[in-house]
């Protein structure tokens, strides 16, 4: 079970009672957060920094507990800052300022200064929020009484996105082959990749993999074939076409796991030894939560893998995609989202069938891959940039929509969306920004969690919404 460490501050200054006082409303605070946590991690109060030298034991047994995804913070006295300086050096962790009170409302009739120095939180949060802003560390303050839906809501998010920035942390990408000849948007640094959020991006040479998919035996492919059968509609005769996607998938699979990684990137550019583009096998793999990017990025890969992970348990599709087409018809304008294979199954509204078809691009056989009609519903989609000296997400405010139409010929998966707050202002803002044509769309996140994830990661983060004015468009674009 993930832990969440809380850390109260005090100080010395106002002697023992107090001190007892500020341990016990403490303990009254974890009782509560704890139950209202419980389902995504458990809340643990460690003793209250009345020292520098206390705040660098607490910090250190937070950065050094595996279990431990992230620290909320909050100064129920006065507590002087320097005092936190060595300890927050200690700490690599998410963390979240709380900047809320033991009580709710002021006893306007029994307030004397004994009270007042005891419950003074607008006093030492603000101090403490002085340091954590001069020292630069990401963070997230949630300000309001402790039990208030709103400030709850806020410590369940930040558990959530501690979570996938702690898996984020420990996740290795692979690439075979590199990136797409002359693709500009899919590229970037991958050192800062890993200093940022951790991913681990490296290279593996397709011909190891292709000697693990040989080495599938028929009989792991039945199985495989089960599987298929048991979650999907056959709609071809084509069994071997289907049959050779199976391998993939278990070549992949036991290739993944043996390396622990948890996001990959191919390219059909380099499929040396393979006999089609890996479809229904990257696709069966992105409904278990392995991240996937085509053309060698390795970015939206990792971002899909930590994206999915933190719409864990929640309801809704999460997964990746390219912007393909639109239908420009004016005021209705939509777009039609897809890729040449790899669509993940989560999106699917209606069962999923396998066909093989042609794929007319790259050159290998036919490749089966599954067809489905996408979700409907309000959504994101997110982006990740490399802008040169940074990072950039990009997340825009999204409704899924029906196709208006059926699309026979069309032998892809597909999903269809409205952008916000119109076509002309929604998809400029996307393009002044540099966003990208992969992203990851999602009906089960919403803003508030990307804004959370930029805000904790030091990612910078432009939304597009309802919100979004044309006057924005100017701010989107940064001259260098
Ligand atoms: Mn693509």
């Amino acid at each position: 079970m993930s832990k969440l460490y809380f850390i109260v501050g005090s100080q010395d200054l106002y002697g023992e009672e107090c001190l007892l006082k500020v341990r016990r409303d403490a303990e009254e605070m974890t009782a509560f957060l704890r139950e209202r946590l419980k389902d995504i991690a458990e809340l643990e109060l460690l003793p209250t920094v009345e020292t520098s030298e206390l705040c660098i034991q607490d910090m250190r047994r937070a950065q050094m507990d595996d279990d431990c995804v992230g620290v909320v913070t909050w100064m129920h006295t006065f507590s002087p800052a320097k005092m936190w300086i060595k300890g927050l050096q200690e700490l690599r962790k998410p963390l979240l300022h709380l900047h809320t009170q033991a009580n709710r409302e002021l006893p306007y009739d029994k307030i004397d200064m004994d009270f007042m120095n005891l419950n003074q939180s607008a006093h030492g949060d603000r101090e403490y929020g002085f340091i954590v802003a001069r020292m630069g560390i990401p963070h997230e303050v949630a300000a309001g009484y402790y039990q208030n839906e709103s400030v709850v809501g806020q410590l369940r998010r930040f558990a959530e996105v501690a979570k996938a920035i702690s898996y984020s942390r420990q996740l290795r990408v692979a690439s075979f082959g590199n990136n797409m000849r002359e693709v500009a948007v899919t590229d970037g640094d991958r050192v800062e990749s890993q200093i940022r959020y951790g991913w681990e991006c490296n290279y593996f040479a397709l011909g190891d993999l292709v000697q693990r998919i040989d080495a599938v035996t028929e009989a792991e492919i039945d199985a495989k074939m089960a599987e298929y059968q048991s979650r999907y509609t056959m709609k071809t005769d084509r069994i071997e076409s289907v049959r050779e996607q199976a391998r993939y998938e278990i070549g992949l699979e036991s290739f993944l796991s043996e390396h622990r990684i948890g996001a990959f990137a191919d390219t059909f550019q380099d499929l040396y030894g393979l006999r089609q583009l890996p479809g229904l096998a990257v696709q069966s793999l992105m409904g278990k939560g392995i991240g996937f990017g085509p053309e060698g990025d390795y970015k939206i890969a990792a971002l899909g893998a930590v994206m999915m992970k933190l719409a864990e348990g929640r309801d809704g599709a999460t997964g990746f995609i390219e912007d393909y087409t639109y239908d420009l018809t004016e005021g209705e304008e939509l777009e039609l989202a897809s890729h040449m294979l790899e669509v993940p199954p989560a999106f699917a509204a209606t069962k999923p069938e396998i066909d093989v078809l042609p794929l007319g691009i790259g050159g290998k056989e036919d490749p089966a891959r599954l067809i489905f009609d996408g979700v409907t519903g309000e959504g994101i989609q997110l982006t990740m940039v490399d802008m040169g000296d940074h990072f950039r997400l990009i997340c825009a405010d999204i409704e899924l929509v029906k196709q208006p139409k059926p699309m026979p010929l069309l032998p892809v998966a597909r999903i269809m969306y409205r952008h916000k707050p119109n076509f002309a202002i929604g998809t400029a803002a996307w393009c002044y920004a540099g966003g990208a044509h992969h992203s990851i769309v999602s009906t089960a996140l919403t803003r508030k969690d990307i804004a959370m994830f930029a805000r904790l990661t030091g990612t910078e983060l432009i939304t597009i919404g309802d919100d979004t004015t044309e006057a924005d468009l100017q701010r989107f674009f940064t001259k260098r």
